[in-house]
């Protein structure tokens, strides 16, 4: 198979010989019934290691987000969120659809924070005309942008003073801690409950975990069964984000250099690249040019999801060696 070049996601990766073997050789049991010693494993790790008391596995972060909402929101709640957030916007709205939540979206600020004064504002009077306000959601990181420590903390006294709840989507979360140079516990903190991908940078084939105290997850376990997500013998996906969590966060760093380098790279070419926090690399394309850098990319083996604003994305599966091969790619789809 020739290596293609994969720019589109940092989902797009494949699980390579070590992680197959953990998956094959892991001891498995009926999750449903709890007995899976792997997802068991799995999920007191990641939560001794992010500072919680218990964690669980859901096989995607759309759901681990939803069963999340549903667990801090009853029906005809509210819950405020940024109108770029995934759980608003890229998730078929499902709290609404799914769990009655009434979603109170505000913009985002360019830095990816939502204003304490537009939170503020946003917060309902104790009233039969409006919803109750209830829950904090933030994402960290937010297009590939890490939310300032100093935001994260003043968010969370806020949440606390206006008796709110917090949930943190934290799909890329270990993207933003490897940015900030902190450790697990310190990028986790203060939040109820927090959703982490293991299948985005971490390079699990799927799975994402949701973090809270034991009386919060044990009521998200009940809305996963609701929402379709009990599996059985999932200790083979569980061993997959075992050996993620083992051998795949130290090597992020690695992903956040090599878009450092292909942003630098692509300003070279005199086009505008947005500054690069962590894997992500946002490049402007002249609309005049869009159609046939796309069809140059593409024929040069290069996949990306090329607009006006073009968003590049690396991870496991590419390495530094193709950071030249995308830029000359770029030279010629622009010239072309
Ligand atoms: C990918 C992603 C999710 C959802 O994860 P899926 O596993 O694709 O359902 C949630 N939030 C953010 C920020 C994401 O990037």
């Amino acid at each position: 198979m020739s290596e293609l070049i994969d720019l589109r996601s940092d989902t797009v990766t494949r699980p390579g010989p070590g992680m197959r073997a953990a998956m094959a050789a892991a001891e498995v049991g009926d999750d449903v019934l709890g007995q899976d010693p792997t997802a068991q494993r799995l999920q007191e790790l990641a939560a001794e290691r992010f500072g919680f008391e218990a964690a669980l596995f859901f096989v995607s972060g759309t759901q681990s987000n939803l069963a999340a909402l549903m667990t801090h929101c009853q029906r005809g709640d509210e819950y405020l969120v940024g109108q770029e957030a995934h759980s608003y916007r890229y998730e078929q709205g499902g709290a609404a659809v799914l769990g009655s939540i009434q979603p109170q979206p505000l913009n985002n600020q360019p830095d990816g924070t939502l204003a304490l004064t537009d939170l503020a504002a946003a917060i309902k009077p104790d009233d039969a005309h409006f919803c109750r306000t209830r829950l904090l959601t933030l994402e960290n990181t937010i297009h590939g942008k890490v939310l300032p420590a100093s935001y994260v903390a003043e968010a969370l006294v806020f949440a606390r003073a206006h008796g709110l709840a917090t949930h943190l989507d934290g799909a890329r979360l270990l993207n933003a801690m490897t940015a900030r140079g902190c450790g697990e516990r310190e990028i986790a903190s203060g939040f109820d409950t927090v959703s982490l991908c293991l299948s985005k940078g971490l390079g699990a084939p799927a799975g994402t975990l949701l973090l809270g105290s034991k009386p919060l997850i044990a009521q998200a376990r009940r809305w996963r069964k609701a929402l379709g997500g009990g599996l059985r013998q999932v200790g083979v996906l569980a061993a997959a984000g075992l050996y993620a969590l083992e051998h795949h966060v130290g090597r992020l760093a690695e992903d956040h250099e090599n878009a450092r380098q292909l942003g630098e790279g692509l300003r070279a070419l005199g086009l505008e690249v947005e500054p690069v926090q962590t894997n992500m690399v946002f490049v402007r394309i002249p609309p005049s040019r869009v159609a046939a850098l796309a069809a140059s990319l593409k024929q040069q083996g290069v996949q990306a999801l090329i607009g006006e604003r073009s968003r590049l994305v690396t991870h496991l599966d590419f390495k530094a060696e193709q950071i030249a091969p995308v830029i000359e790619g770029f030279r010629r789809g622009l010239a072309a």
